[in-house]
């Protein structure tokens, strides 16, 4: 049977689990960010893997035959490192990338910098920032207020002068997003190009309230590497190997 390292941390990777176990024999793979973190159907391991060189190391002590790479659509290092890997030792190698939203009339930056210094130009007064602990950091010297929602405390970043922070997990829904728009009298959306379904509700409420949008570009993938943009084409693929 073919063995399988599913790098996960999504729903995409979680219902790919769903349709592959146990007639595959899988291994889905999570960083290990988030406390009590949804875990996928099937075996799991948790951490990095220390770099390219513990990725292939990994690799061949486990017997991976391939990797579907199912994170989210910015762990961009995770991805970079899975494709050079599996290039280098002849595994097969495919990204399973959920499409990215329209932008329609947002503001599309590369950054969380480009990010901090649009809301700064624009002179937005109260800013729903969404773009994850991680790039929270970008913002710390701006005179904005900003409500700020993330899964777990952004550690270590220095937050903006005048906040409120929000812990919280989606999926999200559409009234909820517009009454904590609404409540907080946000001006701008700072959100990344996730893409899919579980996070876009707030897309839809800005737009009906005219709430302007900031949007973080994703990463490129990188060169050459193979992508899909649904778990059916993912789980296919997969099964196609043999
Ligand atoms: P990243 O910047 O691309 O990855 C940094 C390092 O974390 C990697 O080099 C790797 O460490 C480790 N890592 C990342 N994903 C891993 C996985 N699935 N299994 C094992 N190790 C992993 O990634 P990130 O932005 O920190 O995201 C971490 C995880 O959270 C990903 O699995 C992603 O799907 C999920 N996530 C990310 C976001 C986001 O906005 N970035 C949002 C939701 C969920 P080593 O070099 O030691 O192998």
């Amino acid at each position: 049977m073919m063995r399988v390292l599913l790098l996960g941390g999504t729903a995409e990777a979680r219902a790919l689990a769903r349709a592959l176990h146990p007639r595959v024999d899988i291994v889905s793979s999570l960083a290990g960010r988030v406390p009590d973190p949804a875990l996928p159907v099937g075996p799991v391991r948790i951490g990095g893997f220390g770099g390219v060189d513990g990725l292939r190391r990994w690799l061949h002590d486990e017997g991976i035959d391939a990797v579907v790479d199912a994170t989210h659509p910015f762990a961009a290092t995770m991805t970079a490192h899975a494709a050079q890997v599996c290039r280098q030792v002849g595994v097969p190698h495919l990204v399973l990338a959920r499409p990215a939203w329209d932008p329609g009339a947002a503001i599309v930056v590369a950054s969380d910098t480009e990010a901090a210094e649009v809301v700064a130009a624009q002179s937005y007064s109260r800013v729903f920032l969404t773009t994850g602990r991680s790039g929270v950091g970008a913002f710390a010297g701006s005179d904005a207020w900003f409500l700020i929602r993330a899964v777990t405390t952004p550690d270590g970043a220095v937050l903006p002068r005048r906040h409120r922070l929000v812990l919280s997990r989606g999926p999200y829904r559409y009234d909820d997003e517009l009454a904590l728009l609404r409540d907080h009298r946000i001006d701008a959306l700072v959100t990344k190009n996730s893409g899919g379904d579980m996070t876009r509700a707030k897309l839809d409420a800005a737009a009906a309230l005219d709430v302007a949008v900031v949007m973080v570009a994703r990463p490129a993938l990188p060169a050459g590497v193979r992508a899909v943009g649904t778990i059916d084409e993912a789980a296919e693929w997969v099964t196609g190997l043999g």
